[in-house]
């Protein structure tokens, strides 16, 4: 079996170590992929500290994958040794179902098989991009458009395509007023790709330090969320808000920014994921509740040509591998996401210090 590098957990609160991991060997439609960055996404961080219970360990996470392709299998048509390709949220799903014959294999009704912490149906528990390589099934790889920069895409394969994809179901454009709530590493994206869409887009988050960046991605305004009268001025103003957020937020102070059918689209998973609203704050305006999940691969493909033809990838900070620990411990300092520079993984002799 083809053994790679990488970065594991061997369990909740453990420190990262150095670990030696086997890939399958190639089935006929099998890519293999040289992994050269890896985004480190919040959900990353959920999964570590087994936020929702259930995490496979030892856990090698990573689901925002971007490389070149090393071999591929016999049957193998779309992808060749030398493309650059990416790896998102997903590595398998049932394929049968009607969500996965439309294109929506992150709603397959068996459940996607997810990029690391998941049971294949070979009965293998995933592993993720943390790692020199990995060995994907073709139809979830995804090309990356020549015009995007490895590094600056590998967010877009889980962060962009999650904020992508309500954008899209939502119809965010011109005439639309859009609010994203929280600019980390998918609120950024949101920003960057509803201003690329042509909507009137309003940056809602708690730090004022990063209004400058907002507007130079393309928001109209910033509004701090601590400040009530601010957010009072924008009561009704909004068609659609897509809350990022990773942790609790006022449910009824938010849905009263929304206009007569507007809806607040969940993508932030917080630890703990319950939320409570009062009922009359949907009535009077007819508003909706709603929730998103990832993107489905081709969305994920429209996604990254659109992000292509609009210059779009992400603010990252490229680490080494060795400061892993540092960077989850300060997710919320970064602008706006950290990816492992994967080649600095070889050069690794010990497990990265922890933080
Ligand atoms: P991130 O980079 O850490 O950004 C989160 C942002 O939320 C922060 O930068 C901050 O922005 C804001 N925030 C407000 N209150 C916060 C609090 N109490 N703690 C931390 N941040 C707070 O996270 P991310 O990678 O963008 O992910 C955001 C959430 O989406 C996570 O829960 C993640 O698991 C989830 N997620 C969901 C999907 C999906 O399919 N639905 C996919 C990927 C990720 P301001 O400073 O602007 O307030
Ligand atoms: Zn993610
Ligand atoms: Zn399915």
């Amino acid at each position: 079996m083809p053994s790679t590098l990488a970065l594991s957990l061997p369990a909740k609160g453990a420190p990262f170590t150095l670990t030696t991991i086997e890939r399958r060997p190639l089935r006929a439609n099998d890519v293999r992929i040289d992994i050269r960055f890896s985004g480190i996404c919040h959900t990353d961080l959920h999964f570590g500290q087994d936020d929702w219970g259930g995490t496979f360990f030892p856990l090698v996470p990573g689901h925002e994958i971007t490389g070149v392709v090393s071999e591929v299998g016999g049957a193998v048509t779309e992808f060749a040794p030398g493309d650059r390709a990416g790896v998102g949220c997903m590595v398998n799903s049932c394929g049968k179902c009607a969500p996965c014959r439309s294109g929506d294999e992150q709603y397959c009704t068996e459940g996607f098989v997810k990029t690391y912490s998941a049971r294949d149906h070979d009965g293998t528990v995933t592993l993720g991009g943390y790692s020199q390589s990995i060995t994907v099934s073709e139809h979830f790889v995804l090309r990356i458009p020549d015009a995007l920069e490895l590094d600056g895409a590998a967010p877009l394969l889980c962060a962009g395509a999650t904020v992508y994809s309500p954008l899209r179901r939502w119809q965010a454009g011109p005439g639309m007023r859009v609010g994203v709530l929280g600019m980390g590493g998918l609120g950024h994206l949101g920003v960057k790709i509803a201003a690329a869409m042509g909507a009137e887009v309003t940056l809602l988050g708690r730090s004022p330090d990063k209004k400058d960046d907002a507007l130079s991605f393309g928001a109209a305004r910033f509004v701090d969320t601590r400040d009530s009268e601010q957010l009072a001025g924008l009561a009704g103003h909004f068609d659609l808000l897509i809350n990022t957020v990773p942790a609790q937020i006022d449910m009824d102070a938010h849905l009263g920014l929304l206009g007569i059918d507007g809806t607040l689209v969940h993508v932030g998973a917080p630890g703990d994921p319950t939320a409570s609203y009062n009922v009359f704050s949907l009535l009077g305006a007819r508003r909706s509740i709603a929730g998103s999940s990832i993107g489905g691969i081709r969305e994920t493909q429209d996604m990254l040509d659109f992000c292509a033809r609009h210059h779009i990838t992400s603010e990252i900070e490229k680490i080494p591998a060795d400061r892993v620990s540092e960077a989850w411990a300060n997710l919320s300092g970064v602008r706006y996401r950290y990816v492992i520079d994967v080649a600095t993984l070889g050069t690794l002799h010990t497990s990265p210090p922890a933080f």
